[in-house]
């Protein structure tokens, strides 16, 4: 029942990112008006708006024109809702309160961020410049943001290890934007993944960054291969990073705390 609780607690957070997923490239306010259909823009009625369950009450269209929802809707509340549930399984249940809320809004950031990404190939400078100073802030005042074998660090070690984070997860872009350069003669990557990049370093240092950048990339790689094998894209279509590089993050938050192939140690 906690469970659940939990779970739809999380769900009703990923309809929210779901809003400002589509109102802040737009510049519409996420606060008012409440949800409404693009098409007819008739107001959504509170009973079809329940996270995932309206979508698959109204088969993923407008009740009034009928007009085919996206399944990005009923995907980022479900995901919303499993990893709060996990989350909380992880540092809720572990009496790590504060790790929990900060980890929460770093995650619920994150998901915001790929669903932007994902759409505009854009990363929102508005939630991802606000990330970088929060995971600081998180270090500074969390004792245990970072689960380490030991008893919780002291702030100072805290406040360096996200600070370190952070300008790693900056200079490891920077120098990849330099060497694309001079190989390609173009951008591999952007100013967004370097923001990016520092934020999910700010949240879990920079061993966390290393770890996100090799899960990412091996799941993106995957998808990738997938895609083109499957003539869904084309060799030199362009593909956002961000989206992978969260998950490879949020991979790293919830592995926090335990050994990774059995010698690599995630505080
Ligand atoms: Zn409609």
């Amino acid at each position: 029942m906690k469970e659940f609780l939990v779970f739809l607690i999380g769900a009703c957070f990923g309809s929210f990112a779901n809003v400002v997923i589509y109102r802040l490239p737009r510049n519409k306010s996420i606060i008012k008006p409440g949800s409404y259909c693009p098409k007819c823009r008739r107001s959504i009625q509170w009973y079809d708006n329940i996270p995932i369950l309206s979508y698959l009450i109204l088969r993923g269209r407008c009740r009034h024109c009928k007009k085919t929802i996206s399944p990005r809707y009923p995907i980022v509340e479900l995901t919303m809702g499993i990893l709060t549930l996990l989350l909380f399984e992880k540092f809720w249940t572990a009496s790590l309160y504060c790790a929990f809320f900060f980890y929460f809004i770093f995650i619920l950031g994150l998901i915001i961020i790929s669903g932007i990404d994902y759409e505009t190939f854009l990363v929102p400078d508005t939630i991802v410049l606000t990330l970088i100073p929060l995971g600081i802030l998180g270090a500074l005042v969390c004792k245990n943001l970072f689960i380490s074998q030991e008893h919780s660090w002291p702030t100072l070690t805290r406040f360096l290890y996200s600070l370190s984070g952070a300008l790693m997860g900056a200079a490891i872009v920077l120098f990849l934007m330099m060497i694309g350069k001079i190989i390609w003669k173009k951008e591999a990557m952007g100013g967004g993944d370097l923001k990016l990049l520092a934020a999910i370093g700010s949240f879990l240092g920079w061993k966390g960054v290393f770890l996100s950048i090799f899960f990412g990339s091996i799941l993106g790689t995957i998808i990738s291969l997938v895609l083109i094998y499957s003539k869904k894209k084309n060799w030199d279509d362009y593909v956002p990073f961000g989206p992978y590089l969260a998950i490879g993050a949020i991979l790293v938050t919830l592995l926090k705390g335990s050994y990774l192939f059995s010698l690599y140690f995630i505080p």
